[in-house]
């Protein structure tokens, strides 16, 4: 699990600055799903250390009367959903009317909130950040978004109350299991002493509301009668259903909330994006749902890349597969093709989870997808791969010298990473490491997994 930041503030006080800086992508999430509130945007961040899920919001506006109503239409879920609200200020026009009506609030909430007064480049930063004490929210965090000043120390200081609770969020302590140390020889590794098979696979499903993620999990959980703890019931908290097909023991992550049906709470939003989120944090397989009877949308695509990013392994089931003519199948399958072409390694299965066809041969390209993510290569099999590839193409000239390539080995698993030794590797264009990415990938049998490679130069 990742913890949660929300920005918030008026327009215009750089949330989407610092939003960019702290997840460095452009394929944001945005929730823009039916039903549900639109203008929030999620992103992965991965920043001095740290990893967690950012929330950023359109900006509540100025008049402080709506001011609750604005709130409430966006701003206030997002500040429901996290763990950590930054409040963001401009230094440079002091407070307004917007900042206190926002202040008023937060206080009233009681969950804590930095408040972070944005733009001191170029200013007396003291004077500007004295101002917003009168927020009553304590502390004031100076920061330039625009050029990462005083962002680490901000991170720095909401973050290391949190380490405990999520043990997973800093990078350096490599908790996650399948991390290995880069430097160190597969061969003395204890991760290699891991028995992948016999530990419980955690399997999410995922997929925007109304393609079939509940009527799948039914499907798949049978008739079996499940003992599922009934968690503490917050929107963001999916159910973990232990399960066992054909003598493997499975964590079924339900994110559409099945178990839950009947209950008072059924009328809480069903789908949350952190939800979803959060459980493709925690699996190692996801399986993406798609709608036969819509088309591919952008959020299908977020969704199966935010995974991909994440380092999963995916399969992809195409549900409500049942009743469509030969002619409206073919057309698809087309679309599939066309869109999925970023995806081509992960297995696309059609499937009616309403009638079970294919749901049986979904599990097996999730053992794949698991047994590629985990499976382990010595470092002479993935170095004759390298001289293979190498051989084959060589790598560019560089100021008229030729990249080397030396040696590779295994710097991870689950998801797989390679490490390349060699020189002048830092110049080694994106066209040539896709080239060896997918020349791994085809050596090594790889399937429903992202491969990662990087590269170290040598002494
Ligand atoms: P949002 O509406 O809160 O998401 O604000 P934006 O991120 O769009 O930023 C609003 C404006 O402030 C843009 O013109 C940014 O370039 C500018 N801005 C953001 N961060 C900084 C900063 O650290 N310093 C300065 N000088 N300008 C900034
Ligand atoms: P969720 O929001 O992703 O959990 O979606 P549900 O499982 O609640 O399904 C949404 C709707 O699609 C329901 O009316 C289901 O009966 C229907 N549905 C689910 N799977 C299938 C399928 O395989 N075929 C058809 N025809 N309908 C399906």
């Amino acid at each position: 699990m990742l913890p949660v930041v929300a920005l918030v503030g008026r327009p215009n006080v750089g949330k989407s600055t610092l939003f960019n800086r702290l997840t460095r992508t452009r394929d944001a999430l945005v929730a823009d799903f039916p039903g549900l509130t639109r203008d929030r945007k999620y992103g992965q961040a991965d920043y001095d250390g740290y990893q967690f899920i950012v929330i950023d919001t359109a900006g509540v506006h100025g008049d402080e009367e709506g001011i609750d109503k604005e709130m409430a239409s966006q701003s206030l879920r997002a500040i429901d959903e996290a763990d950590v609200v930054l409040f963001m200020v401009d230094a440079r026009d002091g407070i307004t009317s917007a900042d206190l009506g926002i202040a008023k609030h937060l206080r009233s909430i009681g969950k804590k909130a930095y408040v972070v007064a944005n733009k001191i480049d170029g200013i007396d930063a003291e004077a500007a950040q004295a101002d917003f004490y009168e927020l009553g929210l304590g502390e004031v965090y100076g920061i330039a978004a625009a050029h990462g000043r005083g962002v680490e120390s901000l991170l720095h200081k909401c973050f290391t109350p949190l380490l405990d609770d999520y043990p997973d969020m800093s990078v350096a302590r490599s908790s996650t299991a399948g991390e290995l140390d880069e430097e160190a020889e597969p061969e003395d590794l204890a991760h290699d002493e891991i028995d992948y098979d016999a530990l419980p696979l955690k399997l999410a499903i995922v997929g925007r509301p109304n393609v079939g993620k509940s009527t799948l999990t039914n499907r798949i959980l049978g008739e079996k009668r499940v003992v599922v703890f009934d968690m503490p019931g917050t929107t963001r908290d999916s159910i973990y259903i232990p399960m066992e097909r054909d003598g493997r023991e499975y964590i079924l992550i339900d994110t559409a909330g099945v178990r839950r049906r009947g209950k008072i709470d059924e009328t809480v939003e069903k789908f949350s994006v952190i939800k979803t989120l959060q459980a493709i944090e925690d699996a190692n397989v996801v399986i993406c749902v798609l709608d036969a009877r819509e088309t591919v949308s952008d959020q299908d695509l977020n969704l199966i890349g935010f995974a991909l990013n994440a380092g999963r392994s995916i399969v992809i089931a195409v549900n409500k597969w049942d009743g469509l003519s030969q002619d409206h199948k073919e057309e698809i399958k087309r679309e599939l093709d066309r869109r999925l072409g970023f995806v081509d390694f992960a297995r696309v299965h059609f499937i009616s989870a309403l009638h079970g066809s294919g749901v049986g041969n979904l599990f097996e390209s999730v053992l794949e997808a698991y047994a590629s993510a985990t499976q382990r290569v010595g470092t002479s099999k993935l170095t004759r791969i390298l001289e293979m590839a190498v051989d084959e193409h060589q790598p560019p000239l560089v100021r008229g010298r030729r990249v080397k390539l030396k040696y590779a080995h295994a710097g991870g698993y689950n998801p797989p990473r390679i490490i390349i030794h060699g020189n002048q590797v830092k110049d080694l264009p994106g066209a040539y490491q896709r080239y060896l990415i997918n020349y791994f990938r085809k050596s090594l049998g790889v399937m429903g997994t992202p491969i990662k490679v990087e590269f170290r130069e040598s002494e």
